[in-house]
């Protein structure tokens, strides 16, 4: 039984608007998303606060998306602190095939099977 499913890669990217920036971000700085783990480049930093309010969108990014919802379109995140000035670019880069079974011990159920129960 095929236990495929596909995860974009994604790469997070420091970018600069009008707004002087107050955190210790430099532009260009950035991680890449690949499966579950989260990959720096060497000599590079990352506010954790900034992280903290990226983390949760992560996983949504990593996914197909209804072409409708505005986790698809919105691509900029805004950082945490009101009077910084940096966004954050969620950019897919790739697409990686995962499989269930190197994820998880849960074994997987077909809906067909659910509706037997
Ligand atoms: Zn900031």
């Amino acid at each position: 039984m095929d236990d495929t499913f596909m995860l974009y890669d994604l790469k997070v990217e420091v970018v600069a608007t009008e707004k002087p920036m107050v955190c210790s971000h430099r532009v260009g700085d950035s991680f890449l998303v690949q499966g579950e783990n989260l990959v720096f480049p060497a000599d590079t930093s990352f506010s954790m606060y900034s992280l903290a309010a990226l983390l949760p969108l992560l996983p949504a990014k990593q996914r197909e998306l209804h072409p409708n919802d505005w986790m698809l379109s919105d691509t900029e995140i805004a950082c945490p602190d009101p009077n910084c000035g940096a966004r954050f670019k969620i950019t897919r880069v790739g697409r990686r095939i995962q499989s269930h079974g190197q994820c998880t011990v849960v074994p997987l159920v077909r809906e067909k099977e659910k509706d037997n129960d």
